[in-house]
């Protein structure tokens, strides 16, 4: 799936995708509060009010610049709270090569946080070594996120994630940490967004009079454009999410702007509108 903004282009590159099983993120969203919100259907919800999420890494090409946005769960993971995201097995790199995109040949990783869907393939474990997957890239980390999770020591599994995704980049001396409104080049930028984490960031593309968006997590589902007052269980500051969450949606509503989705499935991207009182997006 690709998107063309102008003279940059966006492939999206999917790791998981599944249907149900989004409660523990999202436990305002139970299948009679779904039904009723019809646009959902049938990219992003199904028949029986399930939510359909996706986790994808979304690759930006300009015209001299390659990066990669997000970069999942990643292979081999151990630690990792949700059961099903250990030791997992998957083609990634595979399907990213097929799709042109070589792990040699990507310059940038951007992570718009640092959770454990969005560093996982930072690092491939060879020889019993986390190894940086993208030798030649820069990692483009915020320092905020940075220096909160490299503090956070409560959760075991928050932990391993930075142990095992996050440190071997620093210590590699790939990792460059930057602000949360930080601009990557002409046509690619970074706008704070942050509730979801504390450094939180969404990314700006524009190019040629066009202009798109990457979400990141500050929304994790479309359900949430029509009802942003939801809160997702993994929002670390769940009120200055819902305030981000309003801000970004009024912002965005009804202009050209092309949102696309970090977890959204189906057709993944589409526009703002106004909807009665809230808002929805239109694919
Ligand atoms: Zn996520």
């Amino acid at each position: 799936m690709k998107w063309r903004i102008g003279r940059v282009t966006v492939s999206k590159i999917v790791e998981l995708e599944v249907t149900g099983g989004s409660r523990f993120i999202l436990p305002q969203a139970t299948y009679e509060e779904i039904l009723p919100i019809g646009w959902l259907q049938p990219h992003f919800a199904d028949e029986r009010g399930r939510l359909k999420m996706s986790i994808h890494a979304l690759v930006v090409e300009t015209p001299d610049r390659r990066i990669i946005v997000d970069t999942c769960l990643g292979n081999d993971k151990q630690n990792r709270r949700i059961p099903t995201w250990n030791n997992l097995q998957g083609p990634f790199l595979a399907d990213l090569a097929a799709a042109g995109f070589p792990r040699e040949s990507i310059d940038t990783v951007l992570c718009t946080h640092l959770h454990v869907d969005h560093v996982g393939w930072n690092t491939m474990l060879l020889d019993g070594t986390w190894l940086p997957t993208f030798p030649r890239a820069r990692y483009l980390m915020g320092r905020i996120e940075f220096a909160h999770w490299r503090e956070q020591r409560e959760r075991e599994d928050m932990a391993a994630v930075f142990a095992d995704s996050v440190a071997p980049i620093h210590e590699a001396g790939l990792a460059d940490l930057v602000e949360t409104d930080h601009r990557i080049c002409d046509e690619v930028s970074l706008v704070p967004t942050t509730g979801h984490t504390p450094g939180h960031v969404s990314v700006r593309i524009s190019s040629e009079g066009e202009e798109a968006l990457i979400t990141g997590d500050f929304m994790h589902h479309p359900c949430q454009i029509a009802r942003p007052d939801w809160a997702s269980t993994a929002d670390s500051d769940a009120a200055a999410a819902r305030r981000t969450r309003e801000r970004m949606l009024q912002e965005l509503c009804d202009r050209p702007v092309l949102v696309i989705g970090t977890h959204f499935a189906g057709a993944t991207a589409g526009h703002i509108v106004r909807d009665g009182e809230t808002y929805r997006l239109s694919v």
